[in-house]
């Protein structure tokens, strides 16, 4: 295996946590946005505590559902 093939298995072994922690992770606890990667904010949380998204990719959602 040289140096690149073991890259791309890193990645893709990172990758795999990653998904199968947004799979496993309950909603109330993923404090990071699920689009933008940006921290969700500890006010909407609290506010709204299974939210995934930051408010910005909310927005962006609902203007998306509008058929904008
Ligand atoms: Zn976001």
């Amino acid at each position: 295996m040289d140096t690149i093939d073991k890259a791309n298995a890193d990645y893709e072994r990172w990758l795999n946590g990653k998904i199968k922690q947004r799979q496993t992770t309950p909603a109330n606890d993923i404090t990071e946005c699920l689009d933008c990667g940006e921290p969700i904010g500890e006010k909407r949380k609290q506010a709204v505590p299974y939210a995934v998204r930051c408010v910005a990719c909310v927005a962006c959602q609902s203007e998306f559902e509008r058929g904008k």
